[in-house]
């Protein structure tokens, strides 16, 4: 059976067509700077990588793209033949624990739900909608990145704010990175062995969370009611003093826009780095001397064990430590740093093991009290399985 995952963006669109259940990628491919000048695309398949620049004024247009090079490429030999498209939603706001088939009902919410994610969720519904007119027959599912996290308690999701601004407001924890963390404790529990696993999963990319999975279920994360909560990220604080912000604002007369921009755009490595969010910068110039780039890596290091540490107590232990996305997968120095400073519960790493990028991988000893693995991330996969589930029939995702 035939299967896309998407994932829309404002100015993009990623996809990937599965053949299902075989799991086989028969083509992928992002459309960028949709609606601007400059817009391209690039697809994979075959081993072959093609790359064209082509007007794409539209979300339907670049939509159109897709089902032509499906076709033109014999992917497919008619639109009939794509049964499932899972999309990417970021917010699901307390609605969704799991992925869903869309209908109107489901349009309409994730539209309401746009105040939590406005830059995500519209977009996600121009994809949607795109794709629908192109494909009506296919089954359309949503996965949300908020979905996963639905089992946090509300001693877990709830702020110590007033009380009322969670009712009235929906001011509570939601947490993100829902498919990747699934996807990531659920081959754990596989190579663990062991289906009430304890597990805590770290996807360290541009964007970064940490989550306390206990038999498959999300018991904590560290992002919030935004994504600018718990780590320190690329870009972004995550946790600080909130008192700060009404502090600065004051201080230097600035927006409720601005010190979001600062916030999100302007902090993190970047900020404290004053030279890039991107952690391969950090470590070249950090390896040179750069010492406020060396102060980014203890930082963030710090900042993941600590979160480690709170959620192997939350956890009563743990069976697993998993690194995944960007930083997780390809960064032996940051999880050597984060992994030494775990010593005290029993971790230990395997130096060699650890030198591995992108692969699944134990990097822990046979004697560590804790099993230590890379799991590369596959969101695209996770939203293809849940999609073909649901067409199915089976609405166990
Ligand atoms: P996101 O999906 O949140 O945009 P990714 O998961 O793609 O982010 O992670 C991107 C980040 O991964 C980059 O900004 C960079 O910091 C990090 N990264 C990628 N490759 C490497 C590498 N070889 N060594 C260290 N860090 C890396």
């Amino acid at each position: 059976m035939k299967i896309l995952a998407v994932n829309a963006g404002s100015s993009s669109l990623k996809f990937q067509a599965y053949e299902m259940p075989e799991e086989k990628i028969l083509m992928s491919g992002t459309f960028e700077k949709i609606g601007e000048s400059n817009s391209f695309y690039t697809i994979k398949f075959n081993g072959e990588k093609i790359k064209k620049e082509i007007d794409l004024p539209t979300h339907k247009v670049a939509v159109e793209m897709v089902a032509k090079e499906l076709l033109d490429n014999k992917i497919i030999n008619s639109l009939n033949e794509i049964k499932g498209i899972g999309h990417r939603v970021v917010h699901g706001g307390d609605k969704y624990s799991s992925s869903v088939i869309i209908d109107n009902d489901v349009i309409s919410t994730v539209e309401s739900l746009s105040q939590l994610a406005p830059l995500h969720n519209p977009a996600n519904i121009t994809g949607i909608n795109a794709f629908i007119n192109m494909i009506p027959d296919a089954v359309q599912v949503a996965c949300f990145d908020t979905a996963f996290h639905q089992t946090m308690d509300e001693v877990a999701y709830t702020y110590p704010l007033p009380y009322e601004w969670r009712e009235k407001y929906g001011i509570r924890k939601y947490g993100f990175h829902g498919m990747s963390h699934r996807f990531v404790s659920e081959r754990a529990s596989e190579l663990l062995q062991k289906e009430n696993a304890k597990v805590i999963v770290c996807h360290l990319g541009n964007g970064a969370s940490i989550t306390a999975v206990e038999n498959g279920k999300s018991i904590d994360t560290t992002m919030g009611f935004t994504p600018n909560a718990g780590l320190m990220m690329g870009t972004r604080c995550g946790d600080i003093d909130a008192s700060i912000l009404p502090f600065m604002m004051d201080k230097l007369n600035l927006s409720t826009k601005e010190i979001d921009n600062i916030i999100n755009k302007e902090s993190g490595m970047l900020g404290i780095s004053g030279l890039s969010n991107d952690s391969r910068d950090i470590e070249k110039a950090s390896e040179a001397g750069n010492e406020r780039c060396f102060l980014v890596q203890k930082m963030y290091a710090r900042r993941v064990i600590e979160y480690i540490s709170k959620y192997y107590v939350l956890l009563k232990g743990a069976d697993a430590i998993c690194f995944t996305a960007g930083i997780g997968e390809n960064s032996p120095l940051t999880r050597e740093k984060v992994l030494n400073g775990l010593e005290v519960l029993g971790v230990k790493l395997d130096v060699e093991a650890n030198k591995v990028r992108a692969e699944e991988k134990l990097i822990s000893t046979v004697d560590s009290k804790i099993k230590c693995y890379v799991i590369p991330t596959n969101e695209e996969l996770m939203i293809a399985r849940d999609a073909y589930n649901l067409v199915l029939g089976n609405n166990n995702v």
